[in-house]
């Protein structure tokens, strides 16, 4: 992005579906995956590419990159976010379509995994050069979406507005009113109670299970939070409300410390009034965005971007737990260097799936045309996240490897079944 924040190494020369490999291939050895089951897995089922061409305020027309890569329709219709950022590219797509397989299956949802994103800056651009390039999208896409086919929702760049403008464009295209095409919709137009929080929510309930394992008392823990979008932000809301002391937090405008302790509902009264950015925020010391990462604290939270964790800063990381709310913020070169530290690390594919969890619930909703309370919606979350939680640690101590081995592992045990038993041609 071009006001990239905080400290991403530079991942154009880093392919992220390398990475995705590098651990499905880990995994597959320690579990004896079968090489046909893992050649399947190692392939995405479809990769769409368009041009959308955007009429601009300025009267010009732009072209934009549109992707949708589905990676896996074994354990059901295909499901995942649609990402608007500057980096996005047909590799970070499959990448995080990979992911979303792996997410979907390690919280035992019936789904299949897929990612789409458009190569823009939604900062820079116009709610009506936003609207008009989302409803341009969804025509691109209307042969792949659908309610039982392949399902989006938001991701970083997108929220209940985006998915909105999609699905409006999508019933045109069908004549029908089907809410349960895209998830993370607003609540007025079959969104569910509890879904603009779900990721953070999972964040915190993977935090305290893993806190427990670890024999660690929540209220003598401290937390560092990088990132206050819709992840960061509801998860360092949710830990402190819980009694976990905040101590740093950042987004890509700025970075703050404060080892008493950070008010975060201050925080979040201060960003919800200057454009949701912290820079100005007077309730903590400014530091640098590169050494929040590695400051004092027990538990770190990073929730911004992917690779943020590299072999540059590993080695500095001071936390003990990591609970990953990005995607793929973690490099695997700094796997082994947190694993030689003895960092515990709950991987992306258990630790956010909070979000697409609900995006199930929404979907069920949809389907039954009956809604729930966020009580129940938050009640069904946990039970489920604490469950994914029990079976990744499980495989931790069954296969001697980290949570995010041991995550895959689980992930790939349910899909090698979805794999085999629809067989091939
Ligand atoms: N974009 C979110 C993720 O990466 C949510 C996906 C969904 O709800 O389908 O998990």
């Amino acid at each position: 992005m071009s006001n990239t924040p905080i400290n991403s190494t530079n991942t154009n020369d880093v392919s992220m579906f390398d990475s995705v490999l590098a651990r499905l291939d880990e995994a597959a050895k320690l579990m004896n995956l079968s090489p046909e089951v893992s050649e399947v897995l190692r392939s995405p089922v479809k990769q769409i590419k368009v041009s959308l061409p955007v009429s601009m305020d300025n009267g010009k027309i732009q072209v934009f990159k549109g992707y949708r890569t589905v990676h896996s329709t074994h354990l059901g219709p295909s499901k995942g976010g649609i990402r608007y950022a500057m980096d996005v590219n047909a590799d970070e797509v499959m990448a995080l379509a990979a992911w979303m397989s792996f997410k979907c299956a390690v919280a035992n949802l019936p789904y299949g995994g897929a990612k789409g994103g458009i190569k823009c800056d939604p900062r820079s651009m116009s709610v009506g050069e936003l609207e008009r390039l989302s409803r341009a999208y969804a025509q691109s896409m209307k042969d792949v979406f659908g309610v039982n086919k392949d399902i989006p929702a938001p991701d970083m760049g997108t929220s209940g507005r985006e998915m909105a403008w999609i699905l409006d464009e999508l019933n045109k295209v069908t004549g029908e009113d089907s809410p349960g095409i895209i998830t993370g919709k607003p609540i007025a137009l079959g969104g569910s109670l509890g879904r603009d929080a779900a990721t953070g929510r999972g964040v915190m309930v993977n935090t305290f299970a893993a806190l427990k394992k670890m024999n660690l008392d929540p209220k003598n823990v401290t937390a560092v939070v990088q990132g206050f979008g819709n992840v960061g932000s509801h998860a360092a809301r949710l830990l402190s409300e819980k009694g976990i002391k905040i101590v740093g937090i950042g987004d890509h405008t700025a970075s703050f410390y404060n080892e008493n302790g950070i008010d975060i509902a201050a925080a979040l009264a201060y960003a919800e009034k200057n454009n949701r950015i912290l820079k100005g925020f007077n309730g903590a010391t400014e530091i640098k965005s590169s050494e929040l990462l590695i400051c004092k604290c027990d538990v770190l939270v990073p929730a911004a971007l992917q690779n943020v964790i590299n072999e540059e800063n590993a080695h500095k990381i001071q936390a003990k737990l990591i609970v990953e709310g990005a995607n793929g913020p973690t490099m695997p070169k700094a796997d082994t260097i947190l694993n030689d530290k003895n960092i515990i690390c709950v991987p992306d594919i258990l630790a956010n799936s909070g979000g697409v969890t609900v995006s199930y619930f929404e979907w069920v909703q949809n389907k039954a045309g009956y809604y729930w309370t966020e009580e129940e919606v938050n009640t069904k979350h946990d039970f489920k996240m604490e469950i994914a939680f029990e079976a990744v640690w499980n495989n931790v101590a069954k296969y001697k490897t980290s949570m995010r081995i041991a995550a895959y592992i689980t992930a790939l045990q349910k899909l090698e079944q979805g794999v085999k038993l629809k067989g091939a041609y």
